[in-house]
């Protein structure tokens, strides 16, 4: 018996550490297939188109919507991204999990058209620990900072419609904690890939989710 591929959305406020702990579970669990975003944001210092991200003008990332080329999209801080649907679909045939590490807006609409996704909330220890943070990375300006503090409200108004809280006090820990969630997640039933001789047995999979 063997189970099908995990499709895992990470979200949580900027400042949570999502990026610092997704690369750290990258590293540990490196068959995860990690989702390149597309966005109309412009690039940051060092960031690298097509790895960091797709950056993409507004025409293009209007025409991907219209085509129906992402699994989701949303505005955030004034710009827009989105996960192409293609990568994650073949990803997901192939029976590797996929890692989408994307904002609360994005991760409902994720568990709306698939409904087995598991949400992942990253919540840092305290709302000081987040603005220490945000404030302690220098990568943005005071207005940004404070506009990103803000949206962080709202996120957190999100939290119960998500299936799992993870709080990073230690990058290693959140990550083990992760890796736990993921292996919990393949036990489901639904997942299970059960070998032929269990016959009918799988007539009762139908709809259980
Ligand atoms: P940043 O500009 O700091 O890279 O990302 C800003 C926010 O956009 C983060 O909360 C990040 O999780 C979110 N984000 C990145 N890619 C996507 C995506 O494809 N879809 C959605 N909905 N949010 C995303």
């Amino acid at each position: 018996m063997r189970s099908e591929g995990i499709l895992m959305v990470l979200s949580g406020p900027s400042g949570a550490g999502k990026g610092t702990v997704c690369r750290a579970l990258l590293e540990k669990e490196p068959g995860i297939h990690l989702s390149i975003s597309a966005t109309t944001r412009k690039p940051r210092a060092g960031e690298v188109d097509g790895v960091n991200y797709f950056f993409v003008s507004r025409e293009k990332f209007q025409q991907m919507i219209d085509a129906g080329e992402l699994l989701e999209w949303a505005e955030v801080y004034g710009n827009y991204y989105g996960t192409p649907l293609k990568t994650v679909e073949d990803a997901l045939a192939r029976g590797e999990d996929v890692l989408l590490e994307i904002d609360v807006q994005g991760g409902l609409q994720v568990k709306k058209k698939f409904h087995s996704a598991v949400l992942v909330f990253l919540l840092p220890p305290s709302r000081a620990a987040l603005a220490e943070r945000l404030t302690g990375r220098g990568t943005d300006s005071i207005e940004e900072i404070q506009r990103r503090l803000h949206w962080a409200n709202t996120e957190l108004q999100f939290l119960f419609r998500y299936d799992y809280v993870v709080i990073n006090r230690h990058v290693e820990e959140a990550v083990a904690t992760l890796q736990s969630i993921l292996v919990a997640e393949k036990c489901r039933p639904q997942r299970i890939k059960m070998d032929e001789s269990w016959g009918n047995l799988m007539d009762f999979k139908e709809n259980s989710w």
